[in-house]
C-alpha cells in the first residue's frame, strides 16, 4: 500500500496527523504531508484507512 494527498483538496484540518502521526505530517501551510516514501509497512494500513475515511476533502490517495 503507498499514500498520497492531494495538495489541491487538503484543507489543513490535520485529522490525518492525529489518526495516523507515523504515516502524516504538515508542511509549513499546514497542509498534510507523508512521512513515509514507498510502500508502508502493513502495521500502519489499517490506521492510513482510518485517516482516508476521516479526511473532510477527500484528499488521501490509497493505491493497493
Ligand atoms: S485530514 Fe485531509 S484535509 Fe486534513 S490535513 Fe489531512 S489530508 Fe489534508
Amino acid at each position: 500500500m503507498r499514500v498520497r494527498v492531494d495538495q489541491d483538496s487538503c484543507q489543513g484540518q490535520q485529522m490525518c496527523s492525529i489518526a495516523a502521526p507515523e504515516v502524516f505530517g504538515s508542511d509549513e501551510l499546514g497542509h498534510a504531508t507523508v512521512l513515509i516514501e514507498g510502500d508502508l509497512p502493513e502495521h500502519l494500513h489499517a490506521k492510513t484507512r482510518r485517516a482516508q475515511a476521516n479526511c473532510p476533502e477527500d484528499a488521501i490517495i490509497i493505491e493497493e
